[in-house]
């Protein structure tokens, strides 16, 4: 399942690793998730599921389900997707308990005191970090084992503009933003943020497990970057092992060198659907359709184009009916949809094939930042449940920030703008910036010029209900 040859990446593998995986030795590397590991070595079936002893395999690989929870050295309830391998590691599934007569190991604890804590270290965090870090005491947390977010995954060139980092590889913006982010502010990786308190002061309770330290973090201000998590879709047998989150087969082959099968299908032609149909060619995977309910494409032309080239069939106003398999998927059928949604009998294609990945959207992560007691509201064209916040990214609380995915699902263009909008209004109230209006303003401008044409028609709509309902909110207006 390891990829060994590939157009674009290098996969420098660290040290061999031996780890149990319920009493069977097997061999990972230094680097790699459980998770990862796991699937190098043939196995997709992680766990099952309490009631029905369904078999779970892993989902997002990103830490945001809980479709891959095993218990890892005694420690039930691990997110196996995000936790890196050690040696030795034993791993076991469906054991939900702490082991008999294990001793209680403290964590250590440290307490930080920050004038910017920043929540999420994908491109809208780093944004934010690198434009408020010269001048205040920042600390950026994120629960991967590395900075970049989504971008560390994205092989292909980006597009946008060429001042976000448009024609780079999402994987060479990551390494920039990463330097920069690490000259300007504290970077805790690893670190899973599990909670804010209210203690007359904005706190924050972070854990990293794997070196057992609980942090205390007092901040003046918090910016919430926590990006996004895909969505599910509705049709028997979703649960299945093999079949994934579109983000999170991007997780295995391009972080992690692991292909997610030998065949599968792509439920979205999205741009995430079309071009994670790419990226599994490059990695030698065979792509057998790219089914979408919608009458045409939704994503950008040239990537359908280069995918078809490829000899890829896309199905239009198609949905997955059904995946099959015993223990994981062997195959799914697909059929067509009538205008009012439902599947045209007679229409079945059966297709084999050994993994679905659905790449049918995003929604917002908001857990944290809902929290805070900051004003959310549900926004369909947002992604889902979004805090209410003006143009600088402040929500209805003053001193708590949202950016990027996690305020609305866009691109990374878009999110470094506004990672740097939160990061620059957030330190001009702390301490005046210098030259702030002439700053802010050109951030602004940038956001209108990257929402305007027909793909900013959606979280264009989408941030001015944000934006109304913020100021309904408040009870104040737009210029006072
Ligand atoms: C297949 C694909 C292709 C794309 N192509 C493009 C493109 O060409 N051009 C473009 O502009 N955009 C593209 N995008 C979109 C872009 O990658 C995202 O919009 C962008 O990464 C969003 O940035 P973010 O910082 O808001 O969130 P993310 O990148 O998702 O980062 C959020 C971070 O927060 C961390 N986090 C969340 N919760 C916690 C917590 N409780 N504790 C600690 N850490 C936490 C996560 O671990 C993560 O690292 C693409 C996306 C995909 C999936």
């Amino acid at each position: 399942m390891r990829i060994e040859k590939h157009p674009i990446l290098a996969f420098e593998r660290g040290k061999p690793i031996t780890f149990y995986f319920n009493g069977i030795e097997m061999q990972g590397y230094e680097g790699e998730t459980i998770a990862a590991a796991l699937l190098a070595n043939g196995v997709k079936v992680f766990t099952h599921s309490t009631k029905y002893n369904r078999p779970r395999g892993f989902f997002c690989g990103i830490g945001k389900c809980s479709s891959c929870l095993m218990r890892v050295n005694g420690v039930p309830n691990v997110r196996t997707c995000i936790t890196p391998l050690q040696e030795g590691m034993i791993v076991e599934s469906d054991k939900h308990e702490l082991p008999e007569g294990m001793p209680y190991k403290k964590p250590k604890r440290e307490s930080i005191e920050a004038d910017i804590a920043i929540v999420g270290g994908g491109p809208a965090g780093m944004a934010a970090a690198i434009e408020a870090g010269e001048d205040a005491n920042v600390v950026i947390i994120d629960e991967q084992p590395c900075l970049g977010g989504q971008l560390i995954k994205q092989t292909h060139k980006f597009f946008g503009s060429s001042m976000e980092g448009a024609g780079k590889r999402g994987i060479e913006i990551a390494k920039e933003m990463e330097e920069e982010t690490r000259k300007k502010a504290r970077v805790l990786l690893k670190t899973s943020v599990i909670g804010y308190y209210n203690r007359g002061y904005h706190f924050l309770a972070a854990v990293n497990k794997i070196d057992a330290i609980l942090y205390e973090i007092k901040a003046k201000k918090i910016i919430f970057a926590t990006g996004a998590q895909e969505n599910m879709l509705v049709f028997e047998n979703n649960d299945l092992p093999g079949v994934y989150g579109a983000g999170g087969v991007q997780t295995m082959m391009n972080v992690y060198g692991v292909k997610p099968g030998d065949a599968g299908i792509i439920v979205g032609a999205g741009n995430v659907g079309l071009i994670l149909a790419y990226q599994l060619l490059q990695a030698g995977v065979k792509v057998k359709a790219i089914v979408e309910a919608m009458p045409k494409i939704g994503g950008y032309l040239v990537h359908a184009a280069k995918v078809r080239r490829n000899g890829v069939e896309i199905y239009t106003r198609h949905s997955i009916k059904e995946a099959y398999g015993k223990e994981s998927v062997e195959g799914a059928i697909i059929a067509k949809l009538d205008e009012k949604w439902n599947f045209i009998e007679g229409t079945e294609k059966n297709i084999p094939c050994d993994f679905i990945a659905i790449a049918v959207g995003l929604t917002p992560s908001t857990k944290l930042v809902q929290q805070t007691g900051a004003k959310i509201k549900f926004i369909p064209a947002a992604g889902g449940w979004v805090a209410l916040h003006n143009e600088y990214m402040q929500t209805t609380i003053d001193d708590i920030y949202v950016a990027g995915d996690s305020a609305n699902i866009e691109e990374a263009s878009t999110a470094v703008i506004e990672g740097k909008i939160a990061g620059l209004h957030a330190l001009n109230s702390l301490k005046s910036v210098d030259g702030y209006e002439e700053k802010m303003n050109g951030y602004l401008k940038r956001l209108e010029e990257l929402r305007a044409g027909e793909f900013g028609k959606r979280p264009k709509a989408a941030k001015k209900k944000i934006y109304e309902g913020y100021y309904e909110e408040v009870g104040r207006g737009r210029n006072s």
